[in-house]
């Protein structure tokens, strides 16, 4: 994977190059970002503004950030699965030992952990007192798409740079996750485009009383087949009943919503999905 530093998030590299100007940079980061190149890349832009002879730091062309962008610095260290399914202990390891040798070339060492939600219970717990006070000048950078899968005593060791908090995320992205959904669940769901267009149908075809609603309950059923997408396409009726009442139809918005909020609750006493498309559709035939 080429490492591109030009490719770095602005905001956030703006924001950590105050932070070294002012010397106060943290020795551990947890970089968060759906787009986890992005954030890989803004790790290596930072290592690179750490080691920049250039006047205009990072230049990118320097001895010194070419070492690092093509992986040759030996004060520089990613860490990455290399294609296996978790980070082990033995990769937490040798950035141990590491740390016990003087830095070869820099003032400090730099170390990037990619996809650390892939650590496992054993490295994260070996990563700890890295992380914690670190015996020689070190700074780590934790790379994640999902902060809800860093151990909370990994997390609460490091800054925590949020990248999707920042306007990085689209209006679809940003609903899901101030509705509870992960950045993980986010990518697992994909294109909903599908799931969308069934669902605008189904909504429409209910308030239209009309005994097609069922036929397109159960096309949605037949769609929604993971509680991901459940609750998807539950939280989608939500925001187009939401609609209704900020568009002045505040009665038909609210019966909705009391229909839905019904259904939360018969979901977490396991009824079915199809059951409780039904249950909807039949609400409004009545
Ligand atoms: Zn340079």
């Amino acid at each position: 994977m080429a490492i591109e530093i030009s490719k770095k998030d602005a905001q956030q590299a703006a924001m950590l190059q105050r932070s070294f100007e002012q010397q106060h940079l943290a020795h551990s980061y947890l970089f968060v970002d759906a787009n986890e190149k992005q954030a890989l890349d803004t790790a290596f832009w930072l290592a690179c503004l750490l080691n920049c002879t250039g006047a205009n730091k990072p230049d990118g062309t320097c001895r010194n950030c070419q070492q690092i962008i093509s992986g040759n610095n030996p004060d520089v260290l990613l860490v990455t699965t290399e294609g296996k399914q978790s980070l082990g202990i033995d990769q937490v390891r040798v950035l141990k030992e590491e740390l016990a040798k003087r830095p070869v070339q820099s003032s400090m060492r730099f170390f990037i952990i990619d996809q650390a939600q892939k650590l496992t219970l054993s490295a994260a717990n070996a990563l700890l007192n890295l992380l914690e006070e670190p015996i020689a000048p070190v700074v780590t950078v934790l790379i994640t798409n999902n902060a809800d899968q860093i151990l909370p005593t990994v997390r609460s060791r490091t800054q925590i740079i949020n990248f999707a908090a920042d306007g990085q995320v689209n209006g679809k992205t940003a609903l899901l996750l101030e509705n509870g959904f992960t950045l993980e669940d986010v990518t697992e769901l994909g294109d909903t485009s599908k799931l969308d267009q069934a669902s605008k149908y189904f909504y429409q075809e209910m308030l239209e009383r009309n005994s097609l609603a069922i036929v397109s309950a159960h096309q949605l059923v037949e769609l929604a087949k993971g509680k991901l997408e459940q609750e998807y396409v539950l939280l989608l009726l939500k925001q187009m009943a939401q609609k209704e009442i900020e568009n002045d139809k505040q009665q038909l918005g609210a019966r909705m919503l009391k229909y839905l909020i019904e259904v939360d609750k018969m979901r977490l006493s396991n009824v079915g999905f199809r059951n409780l498309l039904d249950y909807l559709a039949l609400q409004w035939k009545r």
